[in-house]
């Protein structure tokens, strides 16, 4: 396993979404990987923190921060954007409602995306699937691609996607997801900060970029994320020059989902010195606890 090189890791999954391990296990993993602030922040719900918390404060306690986070799925120039919502306050009205509607949407959503695949052979995967998750967990295409790969429908995780689940393949269901301003309004009522999560993974040009961030930024978007696990040291430097034209903060996250795939917790993480990261700024650093004991390479 790469060595960990920040301690501040603000992205990542659980069996709530489409993560590989528990919130428990989430936390343990990352005390191993001397994490100290982790942000669980699964797809459209706020199921996995308060195990995540309650594990941390008995097995863990003055160790690790679990900051409460939710990653929203948006829509924008008809992609699909995420937005996170870092220290969300999952016990408010207004995150609840969110969570009420979005597990709908995608229960409606992954229905009709199993009722393709059973089409094409894969009997009762909804069923399946749902069988060895939580009740209320996310289903997102990333579960339904770990599925087929595992019942020999490809031969990785990527291709199963590529194959199925991508725009323009056979089980690919289109979803209209909120406004991205919606979604920022929805975060700040919540008591959270708004991050626009992995910008360069929308397969957008970088004109359509500028223009996601000139929106998101608009809307009262407050960071980026700059630093992700597997990028090259061009492609982070291009996003800080970015987060610094738009004049927003830095965020660092590994977005890590399951054991073996490219992305770790806490791995590659550093963000470039010309940017402010989040946990430095005045407005939001009281918020990180204990800030004195976190690594962060800079
Ligand atoms: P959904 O939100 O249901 O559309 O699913 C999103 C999840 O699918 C992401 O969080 C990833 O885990 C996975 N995913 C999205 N795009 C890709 C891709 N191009 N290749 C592999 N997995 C992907
Ligand atoms: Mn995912
Ligand atoms: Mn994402
Ligand atoms: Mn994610």
């Amino acid at each position: 396993m790469k060595k960990t090189d920040s301690s501040i890791d603000l992205h990542c999954h659980t069996t709530a979404s489409d993560g590989d391990f528990t919130p428990t296990q989430i936390v343990e993993r990352a005390i191993k990987r001397e994490i100290t602030h982790l942000a669980i922040s699964d797809h459209d719900t706020t199921l996995g923190i308060k195990e995540a918390q309650e594990a941390a404060l008995k097995n863990y306690p003055g160790q690790i921060q679990i900051i409460p986070a939710i990653e929203v799925s948006t829509s924008f120039l008809n992609k699909q954007i995420h937005i996170v919502g870092l220290f969300i306050d999952e016990d408010s009205q207004v995150i609840q409602d969110l969570v009420f509607r979005q597990l709908a949407k995608r229960q409606e959503r992954a229905q009709k995306i199993a009722s393709k695949l059973e089409k094409l052979g894969f009997v009762g995967i909804y069923e399946n699937i749902k069988q060895g998750l939580p009740k209320d967990s996310i289903i997102t295409r990333g579960n339904f691609a770990r599925y087929i790969f595992e019942h020999g429908g490809a031969k990785s995780f990527d291709e199963a996607f590529n194959h199925y689940l991508k725009r323009g393949k056979p089980a690919y269901v289109h979803s209209q997801w909120q406004d991205i301003k919606d979604a920022i309004e929805i975060i700040h009522q919540g008591g959270g900060i708004a991050i626009l999560a992995h910008p360069k993974r929308y397969e957008m040009t970088n004109t359509k970029l500028r223009e996601l961030i000139a929106y998101f930024k608009e809307c009262g978007g407050e960071a980026m994320e700059v630093s992700s696990c597997q990028q090259k040291p061009s492609e982070r430097d291009f996003l800080a020059n970015l987060c610094l034209s738009f004049n927003l903060l830095a965020s660092a996250g590994s977005d890590f989902h399951l054991e073996g795939a490219w992305r770790e917790l806490g791995s590659n993480l550093v963000l470039p010195a010309k940017v402010t990261p989040i946990f430095e700024d005045p407005r939001f650093k009281e918020r990180f606890l204990n800030l004195d004991k976190a690594h962060t390479g800079r």
